[in-house]
């Protein structure tokens, strides 16, 4: 397996322990790895990614960094705290989407004093052009990473994470993780195929593209990069969409408030608790044995649930 140059930016391993409470409740056990607990801004996926995007940033000389999003991403918030850790310049170039007001994310965007652009498009082609087009004002060249991270690099900051859980010795017979552009399910895919291959995984998924053709893809592409030549065993996808992206479900809500009032843990609205949601939909289906171990990886987004406006809940 060929290696690839990273940068330390969170603290790892993350924490990974059994939930007692809700795994009486669900009746199977049920484990959890703190992703969101590494140690940047308020934690998340991202910076695993971040680690190997950021490097490559830094090898090909790059001072000035620009993501996208929506108004609330995890990912760009994090982008800016890991880019300014490092002394690099962040720019976030966000579609003018969900809420955009001094709120949830946009409060440390706007503690960090990072330069935060909207452009009011639904198109990444509109984005990229701006991208360009705020370079160009900046003079410098700017590393542009995708929305959320998710390319073959950024994915390779989870096969680590697998091979992080794999070093534990437990044996997980279902590995659940949020799937929002799909980096994050390919790597854990990748990485359980390398490293624990008797994990089913399941991705839970919060909008409506074609993962089931977006994951494999970054799959692939990653196994090239890392020069693996193993069978890649698809995720099994499970819809927990519900009204739309980054819109609350009523799914989602009850699998938040069960992780928080049986264990402490803040899950948000958007991503990690549709995606628990998805491991308490299977649970009470009887997919999981009362002797099975089934793992949820918690990647983050506490920030988002501050964005929100929960005298209407489902907004
Ligand atoms: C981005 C994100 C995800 C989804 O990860 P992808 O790699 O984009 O699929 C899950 N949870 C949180 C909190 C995120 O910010």
């Amino acid at each position: 397996m060929r290696e690839f140059a990273k940068v330390s930016l969170g603290i790892y391993p993350t924490p990974l322990y059994r939930l007692s409470g809700v795994s009486a409740k669900l009746g199977t056990n049920v484990w959890i790895k703190r992703d969101d607990l590494c140690g940047v801004a308020l934690g998340g996926n991202k910076v695993r990614k971040l680690e190997y995007l950021l490097a490559d940033a830094k090898a090909k000389g790059y001072e000035l960094v620009m993501t996208t999003g929506q108004a609330q991403s995890n990912h760009a918030m994090l982008t800016a705290a890991c880019a300014l850790k490092l002394g690099m310049k962040p720019v976030l170039v966000l579609k003018k989407r969900g809420v955009c007001a001094r709120r949830g994310n946009q409060v440390l965007n706007y503690l960090m004093g990072v330069d935060v652009r909207f452009v009011d498009t639904d198109s990444y082609d509109d984005i990229y052009r701006a991208m360009d087009r705020i370079a160009d004002e900046l003079g410098m060249p700017a590393y542009k990473i995708p929305c959320g991270g998710s390319n073959a690099l950024g994915s390779v900051g989870y096969v680590d994470c697998m091979r992080e859980i794999a070093e534990s010795g437990v044996a997980f017979d279902a590995a659940v993780c949020a799937c929002g552009s799909g980096g994050t399910a390919a790597g854990v895919a990748l990485g359980a195929a390398l490293h624990m291959p008797g994990t089913r995984v399941i991705a839970a998924m919060v909008d409506t593209d074609p993962f089931d053709v977006i994951v494999p893809e970054i799959m692939r592409e990653s196994a090239r990069l890392l020069d693996v030549r193993t069978e890649l065993p698809t995720p099994e996808f499970i819809n927990l969409c519900g009204p739309g992206y980054s819109i609350p479900s009523e799914e989602g809500n009850e699998a938040i408030r069960l992780m928080l009032q049986s264990e402490g843990i803040v899950l948000d609205a958007c991503y990690t608790g549709k995606a628990f949601a998805g491991l308490v939909r299977l649970a009470r289906e009887g997919r999981f044995k009362p002797t099975d171990n089934v793992l949820f990886i918690h990647t983050g987004g506490a920030g988002g649930l501050f964005a929100q406006d929960w005298e209407k809940e489902n907004m």
